[in-house]
């Protein structure tokens, strides 16, 4: 059983009335990052991706490990700007703000089954953009996979038809 605890929660960051569950505490406690590690990768065998896609930036504390240990191949979604090639976009709201996030155009093969993996899903803006990043490349499935959800901010509605699986939720 994962441990909430290990997660410290930092009221008002980054902006006033925010609570912000920073998941340093629990990457610093090396028996928990393997637990959540182990538990995530779990998930994604049962899953049976042919590909691991995260966010930037938490996401990749989980995602090449696991796209690492399945063997398959991993691509990064990253925040406007970051990637060298052709790139697809897509903007969104944040808890805080707006944001756009990119994905280059030649990423993965049409048809493929793929998994997306996340910190936390908070409000869902951001897996949403991702999902239709995805789109583009017709996926024959595409699922969801974060360590924590903020249940209040009904992150999951801006996933519906995607299956959503998440180890933590508060
Ligand atoms: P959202 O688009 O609102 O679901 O936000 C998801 C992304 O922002 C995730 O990549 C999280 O890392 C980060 N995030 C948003 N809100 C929080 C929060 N309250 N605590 C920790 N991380 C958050």
């Amino acid at each position: 059983m994962i441990d909430i605890r290990k997660i410290r929660v930092v009221p008002d960051f980054p902006d006033a009335g925010i609570q912000f569950y920073d998941i340093t505490t629990l990457l610093n406690d090396a028996n928990a990052y393997e637990q959540v590690f182990l538990s995530l990768l779990d998930t994604a065998k049962q899953i049976q991706p042919d590909v691991i896609v995260a966010l930037e930036s938490r996401g990749y504390y989980f995602g090449p490990a696991i796209a690492l240990n399945l063997h398959l191949p991993f691509v990064p979604i990253r925040k406007k700007g970051k990637l060298p090639f052709t790139t697809y976009q897509e903007c969104y709201n944040l808890e805080y703000g707006q944001a756009e996030i990119e994905i280059h155009t030649d990423a993965m093969n049409k048809g493929l089954s793929v998994l997306l993996v996340d910190d936390v899903l908070a409000t869902g803006g951001t897996a949403r953009a991702a999902c239709k990043l995805l789109q583009r490349f017709k996926p024959r499935a595409l699922s969801t996979l974060f360590l924590l959800e903020l249940k209040d901010l009904h992150g999951r509605e801006q996933l519906s038809g995607y299956p959503v699986h998440t180890l933590l939720s508060v």
